[in-house]
């Protein structure tokens, strides 16, 4: 677990005349264990900050910050994040425990590790009966568990959740949004989740950010963010 620091970060796509200010001096410190949610309206910013966090794309200016550690010009990998993508596609002709397993094994790391790795995680996900089937053979709900035990395995200090559920129908949705809650009281990891939906938003934030226009207009708690005056 580490905090998450956002210090006066700018982003600026393309050089010269062409290029154009998209994050205008984001101010933030997000505690460690802390679930954030990101809100606002389209081309507001919150994929560019995420990708930012995670090394997808380079800081123009100012500096963001996992636990002591600056991350500006650091490798991606070598960052200490997961992301949990929208569409996260499992490999249809790999078991289970083979589709947690990949990245570690890509990373070479010892197979008894890999092996301890992947118990834990479906374990934590419940998914420890399920390890030999491949993904045709799992609920939509299993599957989006193994997508989430991919993200796990990686032992990652900060969690990025780049709208995960907003293509899954509505009671698939609600379970997953409850798998994250849990995981987060499990785990703890600091996790930066982006959403448009009100209802993940009350039900998954300890605080929001809400971007507009490249900034960041307010850091507080649900209840202060939807509070009607
Ligand atoms: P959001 O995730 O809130 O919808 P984005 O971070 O995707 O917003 O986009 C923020 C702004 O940056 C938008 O105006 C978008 O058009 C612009 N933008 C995003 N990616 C690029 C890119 N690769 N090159 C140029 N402009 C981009
Ligand atoms: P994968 O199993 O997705 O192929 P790898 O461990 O092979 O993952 O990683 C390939 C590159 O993609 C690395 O730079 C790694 O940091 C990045 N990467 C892969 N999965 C994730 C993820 N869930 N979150 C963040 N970065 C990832």
């Amino acid at each position: 677990m580490a905090s998450l620091g956002f210090k006066q970060v700018i982003k600026r796509y393309g050089v010269g005349p062409a290029a154009v200010q998209v994050i205008h001096g984001v101010d933030a410190q997000i505690h460690d264990g802390e679930f954030i949610v990101m809100v606002g309206p389209s081309g507001c910013g919150k994929s560019t900050l995420l990708r930012m966090v995670a090394g997808l794309e380079d800081i123009t200016g100012g500096e963001i910050t996992i636990g002591e550690r600056t991350v500006n010009g650091i490798e991606p990998a070598k960052r200490d994040i997961a992301m949990v993508f929208q569409n996260y596609a499992l490999y249809p002709h790999m078991s289970v425990f083979d589709n947690m397993a990949y990245g570690l094994r890509i990373r070479r790391l010892p197979e008894a590790e890999v092996r301890a790795r992947v118990e834990a995680a479906a374990k934590t996900l419940e998914l420890s009966a399920l390890l030999q089937r491949r993904p045709s053979q799992l609920s939509g709900g299993q599957r989006q568990r193994v997508a989430m035990g991919r993200a796990i395995v990686r032992q990652p200090q900060v969690f990025l959740f780049d709208e995960p559920l907003s293509n899954l129908d509505a009671k698939l949705r609600a379970q997953t949004r409850l798998e994250i809650q849990k995981l987060h009281r499990t785990l703890g990891i600091t996790s930066l989740f982006v959403t448009h939906d009100q209802v993940e938003a009350m039900t998954l934030a300890q605080r929001m950010m809400v971007m507009n226009g490249g900034r960041m207009e307010q850091f507080a708690t649900p209840e202060e963010v939807y509070r009607r005056p």
